[in-house]
């Protein structure tokens, strides 16, 4: 038989088997057993909360010829196994990710009509409704103000600000709740005691807070681990090594290395993690758990013991937490954390992870650099300061109303330069997340003869430039050859109109409008 996933192998069958989502089993379980059912349930909660589990066990017990006393399918009846091989038609599922037009919407409706030739309900499961489009919503609406009596929808989705009102005030809604690391840990040693396997109570809470509340996620590392670990007992250190996270004394060192201003030491640790082949990516998400842990205890007053409890972590590790926590400001962790929030959507799909991390950390040493509202009202207030002092000191303090000197148009662009602005639009459509979000603030340009992409600032220049072989690659492909260009953002204050020529009314902007995903 081939290999099947923790995830699916122990998919509860049961209400009693789904763990962390007891009001709403209990719920369901009791609209099954009284029969006081609604046309149409929304389940909705992130990823891996047991919304589709929830919906499959639902649409079975609502066909079950031989309910159990909690309201659960028996699993065995001719309706529940005609259901689980498909051979019944009873249950249809869609993914609305995949099939989210009017036409899918039709057809569903038109299938409808007809009654179901065994059992009592026809359910249809969607998933990932938000993804309809609009005219689909609208045919399902004109389902749903009208179903037939056997008709049962259960809509599950991720995201319930998506769905319009008017199809959310016609169904019944259930918010399943993120899993507590206790709820995840309880079912893994389940899991494992089923595959006669054991491991560490430090390495599944480990694993546990890795998935962040997702059983999907948690039993998914969990097989990774086990697959790795070949029969052996799965301890702390193993754990880590195989999902490539990193200790918390790692994180310890590098928080030590900022609050010294230790650049070097900070990178060196940055290159360890990477030598040591662990994923940067969880190694962001990491530490910024690990400096959230860090204002909590700074902004905690107690002794201690709770919030050590509270965070998971050995007294020995809370001492030298609250070490580092005492030499930071709250304001200024925050600002980390936002930093490197940034950083973790920026890296997601970029393959210069090591870079923009070393960049980030460049920011979290060098405030200055940085562009803000909160820095920039501090540099306002410091001139404001200034001018007054002057005045008082009787010098007269005007306005200059000349404008800067702006660099002429050239009379002919050299066709480089020409074919970019030309096809800018699909350039910047082409490209890809960073790249993207960095371009549809900038411009090209020119710099004697050769193309300069005019960034918003030097931050987003450096950002870009680490990201150069994406961007050569749109180039080449947009133009069919190699091209030579620069990279350019401007300081603070500097108008890069007066260093490079201003080509904004060339430019094909037609296509730069990007639906947002
Ligand atoms: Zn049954």
């Amino acid at each position: 038989m081939a290999y099947q996933s923790l995830y699916r192998k122990y998919r509860p069958q049961k209400f009693s088997d789904v763990a962390g989502q007891d009001a709403i089993t209990r719920a369901l379980g009791n609209q099954v057993r009284s029969d006081k059912l609604a046309h149409a349930y929304l389940f909705t909660g992130t990823r891996g909360t047991g919304k589709t589990t929830v919906a499959k066990i639902f649409a079975k017990a609502v066909n079950c010829e031989n309910i159990q006393s909690d309201g659960s399918p028996c699993c065995e009846c001719d309706m529940c196994r005609g259901i689980a091989d498909g051979s019944l038609m009873n249950v249809i599922e869609i993914d609305a990710a995949s099939n989210n037009g009017v036409d899918n919407v039709r057809t569903i409706i038109e299938e409808i009509a007809y009654s179901p030739q065994k059992g009592r309900k026809k359910v249809y499961i969607i998933d990932e409704v938000h993804m309809l489009s609009g005219g689909a919503f609208n045919a399902l609406l004109k389902t749903l103000e009208e179903p037939p009596e056997y008709a049962l929808f259960i809509l599950a989705t991720t995201e319930a600000g998506k769905v319009p009102i008017t199809i959310l005030s016609r169904c019944q809604r259930y918010d399943f709740r993120r899993m507590t690391v206790d709820t995840l840990v309880t079912r893994m040693q389940k899991v494992l005691s089923s595959e006669e396997q054991s491991a560490d109570d430090k390495a599944l809470s480990f694993i546990a807070r890795q998935a962040d509340g997702s059983m999907r996620d948690a039993l998914s590392l969990l097989d990774q681990c086990i697959a790795f670990n070949l029969g052996e007992p799965l301890t702390y250190d193993r754990t880590l090594e195989i999902l490539g996270a990193v200790d918390t004394s790692v994180f310890a060192s590098m928080m030590e290395a900022i609050a010294g201003g230790d650049l070097k030491s900070a990178v060196k640790i940055l290159d360890d993690i990477v030598m040591k082949g662990r994923e940067i990516q969880a190694f962001v998400a990491d530490f910024i758990s690990y400096m959230r842990n860090l204002l909590l205890i700074s902004a905690d007053g107690s002794t201690g013991a709770d919030i050590a409890d509270v965070l998971g972590v050995s007294s020995d590790t809370y001492d030298r937490m609250k070490l580092i926590a005492g030499k930071f400001e709250a304001e200024t962790m925050m600002r980390f954390i936002r930093i490197f929030s940034e950083l973790s959507s920026e890296i997601r799909f970029s393959s210069q992870k090591k870079v923009l991390t070393e960049i980030a950390i460049v920011r979290l040493l060098h405030p200055e650099m940085q562009d803000d509202a909160a820095s920039t009202r501090q540099r306002l207030a410091i001139l404001e300061r200034k001018i007054d002092r002057l005045e008082r000191e009787g010098v007269r303090v005007t306005e200059t109303t000349e404008p800067a000197k702006k660099m002429p148009l050239p009379e002919a662009l050299p066709g480089d330069v020409q074919m970019v602005c030309d096809n800018w639009g699909r350039i910047v459509r082409d490209s890809k997340d960073i790249v993207r979000g960095i371009l549809m603030e900038a411009k090209p340009s020119l710099d004697g003869n050769k193309l300069v992409i005019v960034c918003k600032d030097e931050i987003s220049a450096g950002s870009l430039k680490a990201n150069a072989d994406d961007l050569a690659a749109v180039f080449e492909r947009e133009v069919k050859k190699k091209l030579d260009f620069e990279i350019y953002g401007p300081g603070r204050g500097e108008d890069p109109d007066t260093k490079f020529p201003d080509l904004e009314s060339m430019i094909n902007y037609d296509e730069i409008k990007i639906s947002e995903e």
